[in-house]
């Protein structure tokens, strides 16, 4: 099998894609990067239309030796009747600039888009096993990769699915959408403490030796629906190309005109498949970092000091509420000399000290291709309310977030090309607060301040929210953040009974 990927910590740990979606991280702790970008180009150009087909495209280039008639089928059973828009996305015009709005699927946030995919690769890659194994993945969730995942990986044989989540730290409809969720080869559970604790938590299962010893007696793999897997990445390739592709047809862009995205950004994942996308030679202008008041990824693209030593905060954009962006770790490796060691020794630093600084030539690198800036919750309510007003369409606060960057941004003239902001959830995932942004303070709870807002703007409710608070509860394990790696144990007891 071809290794078409290495470790961003050493270019000497090489493998194909299967076996990374299989593994999740490198075995010295790395993440799994495409190795070049030599025989991944498209031509925007000569790009098809459809979604499915650009999807095609774009996937072809890293599905290791997949034939081309069973990544339609994946396609096909990803995508078909599963996501309420015109072509899985959908673009919508906001004043001189666009909305991409990536959340019609099965739960409403655009970690869909991924997680319908991933477990067919997981499938892929277990069946390509001399000896196949079950799959146990371990998700930690800020809150939307959970019920995302929970939905992508419901009742599929040969593997079970754990989600941990930040007790209090999401939104309420995140947190019921996970508590009663079907299937049963999937549990969820809360965590005390923030996403941060939540995901070395996770990332601490992966390190445990003993844990490893009983998985490997019992013949189960560790995997993860978390963006450090390289399967998560790589189908949110695709509505970059989309999204260009579609204004191309419509004659906003000339040829090989740049087109700039505002991503809002919490583990940089979504913001680094744009960055794939112009590795691949589609022609990106900037990819705004949008940041909410964690700006930790402010700080670092303005001085390159990535500081972590401060206190998460929380905010009305809580999939955002991240202080350690894992995806960045691959940015760093892609515009680093492979070898030079610089990147081991940031993780290093960051783990030991909290902290590291990059060298101003990389920094430089970097600001060429980054803008960035960051949205407190007023200045994101105030957003929603003003773009309302102007358009008629609502934001969700994490949208906003994206929108008001960008305006930031064009103020200060640093932005000048169209620009395609990236809507990464339905405002109705946060009722409550999208309520008062538009109408004032807001007594109601967040099921009434749902059909408040529907009934007052006229935007119906996306089928995957509906009749969500008469559901029952399926799920109320709650632990410390130490105590995970028993509860791992104990539910690796209970799979090898099944
Ligand atoms: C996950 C999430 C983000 C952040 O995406 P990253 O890939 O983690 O940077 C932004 N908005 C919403 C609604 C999300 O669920």
């Amino acid at each position: 099998m071809k290794k078409s990927l290495r470790s961003t910590r050493s270019s000497q740990i090489q493998t194909d894609f299967w076996s990374a979606v299989q593994n999740g991280i490198a075995e010295d702790g790395g993440l799994y990067i495409p190795k070049d970008w030599q025989n991944k180009q498209l031509n925007v150009e000569t790009l098809p239309d459809s979604y499915l087909q650009i999807a095609h495209a774009v996937l072809s280039c890293f599905t290791d030796e997949l034939d081309p008639q069973t990544l339609t089928s994946f396609l096909h059973q990803a995508y078909d009747g599963r996501f309420e828009a015109e072509d899985v996305v959908a673009l919508k015009p906001l004043g001189s600039d666009y909305l991409l709005e990536l959340y019609h699927g099965p739960t409403a946030a655009f970690k869909d888009i991924a997680l319908s995919l991933l477990p067919l690769f997981l499938n892929e890659a277990a069946a390509r096993q001399e000896n196949p194994a079950q799959t146990l993945i371990l998700t930690a969730t800020s809150g939307d990769t959970g019920k995302a995942a929970l939905e992508g990986f419901k009742d599929r044989s040969g593997c079970e699915l754990l989600v941990f989540y930040p007790d209090q730290r999401v939104s309420e409809i995140q947190q019921r959408q996970m508590l009663t969720s079907e299937g049963k080869n999937v549990g969820v559970c809360a965590v005390r403490g923030d996403f941060d604790d939540a995901q070395s938590a996770v990332k601490r299962c992966f390190a445990d030796p003993q844990l490893s010893a009983e998985l490997q007696a019992h013949h189960i793999r560790l995997s993860s629906a978390n963006s450090i897997n390289i399967g998560r990445l790589v189908p949110q390739i695709v509505y970059y190309f989309w999204a260009y592709r579609k204004l191309r047809r419509q004659g906003v862009l000339k040829n090989g005109q740049h087109l700039n995205f505002s991503v809002p950004t919490g583990n940089f994942g979504d913001i680094l498949a744009g960055y794939y996308a112009k590795q691949m030679g589609l022609p990106v202008g900037k990819l705004i970092v949008a940041s909410n008041a964690n700006n930790i990824l402010t700080e670092f693209f303005t001085t390159g000091r990535y500081d972590c030593q401060r206190k998460l905060v929380k905010t009305t954009s809580p999939s955002m509420d991240i202080l350690i962006s894992s995806n960045l770790e691959r940015l760093l490796a892609h515009e680093s000399a492979p070898d030079d060691g610089s990147v081991s020794l940031y993780m290093e630093q960051l783990k030991q000290n909290g902290w590291y600084q990059i060298e101003p030539s990389l920094l430089a690198k970097l600001q060429r291709q980054f803008a960035c800036g960051d949205c407190l919750d007023d200045q994101a309510a105030e957003t929603i309310h003003q773009v309302y007003a102007q358009t008629a369409q609502i934001l969700d606060p994490h949208t906003a977030v994206g929108v008001h960057v960008l305006r930031q941004l064009r103020q200060k003239g640093e932005v000048q090309d169209p620009c395609v902001i990236l809507a990464t959830a339905s405002c109705y995932k946060f009722s409550r607060d999208v309520h008062e942004a538009l109408f004032g303070h807001c007594d109601l709870d967040e099921w009434s301040a749902m059909e408040q807002l529907s009934a007052r703007t006229g935007l119906p409710i996306p089928t995957a929210l509906q009749g969500l608070r008469e559901k029952s509860i399926r799920h109320t394990d709650k632990i410390e953040k130490d105590a995970i790696v028993d509860y791992v144990r104990q539910k690796v007891q209970v799979m090898k009974h099944d």
